[in-house]
């Protein structure tokens, strides 16, 4: 199994990168915001109490966020592998996801971070507002919280994976393509 982490700051272009990964080695792609979001628009009890974190720019209770994911999981056995695109975003995230694939005899085999820088990202997201009726992508306090809970709780994970040797750092910046390729040639040396 491959099992990939894509990192890096809200608006770093995983989610786009990751539907390019998912068709290139067939993995089942996890993106815990797109999870959320699902939820919000049923109404869900798990999207209700999402809701009022994520208008914030605040990261969803590890509780909540991690039962999501095992369900997820879990609900493809068949999965030759999965790329995690905004999880784990806690150290506490990273245990569990630890646990969960050790249960299932495998392991996290890389995690890879794309680089951007904060203006970058505020234009970026902002721009994505625009169009993706996002609250979260609309307010400049809010995108900016949401790069501070990045730097302060989130950037922790990419050393847990160092310590383990698995940490790996691609430059976000430059065509979709460009960077698909970058991120390819770091899963194809593993
Ligand atoms: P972005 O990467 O652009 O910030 P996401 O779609 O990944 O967007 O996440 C949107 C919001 O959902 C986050 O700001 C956070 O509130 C919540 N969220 C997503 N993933 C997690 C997670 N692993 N843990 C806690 N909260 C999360």
């Amino acid at each position: 199994m491959i099992n990939l982490v894509l990192f890096g700051p809200p608006g770093s272009g995983k989610g786009t990168q990751a539907d390019k990964l998912v068709n290139k080695y067939n993995l089942i792609h996890i993106s815990t915001g797109d999870l959320f979001r699902h939820e919000m628009g049923n109404n869900t009890p798990l999207g209700q109490k999402a809701k009022s974190y994520i208008a914030k720019g605040e990261l969803v209770p590890d509780e909540v966020t991690i039962g999501m994911l095992r369900n997820k999981v879990e609900a493809h056995p068949e999965a030759q592998g999965f790329i995690f695109d905004g999880f784990p975003r806690t150290i506490n995230q990273a245990q569990a996801l630890d646990d969960l694939l050790n249960e299932k005899d495998t392991s996290v085999s890389a995690l890879i971070a794309l680089q951007v820088d904060d203006e970058e990202i505020v234009a970026r997201i902002k721009l994505r507002g625009v169009t993706s009726g996002r609250p979260d992508d609309s307010d400049e306090s809010i995108i900016r919280n949401r790069i501070e809970v990045y730097k302060s709780e989130t950037t922790p994970v990419f050393d847990y994976y160092e310590e383990q040797g698995k940490s790996h750092q691609v430059n976000g910046i430059g065509s979709i393509s460009g960077i698909f390729e970058r991120l390819t040639k770091v899963i194809d040396a593993l």
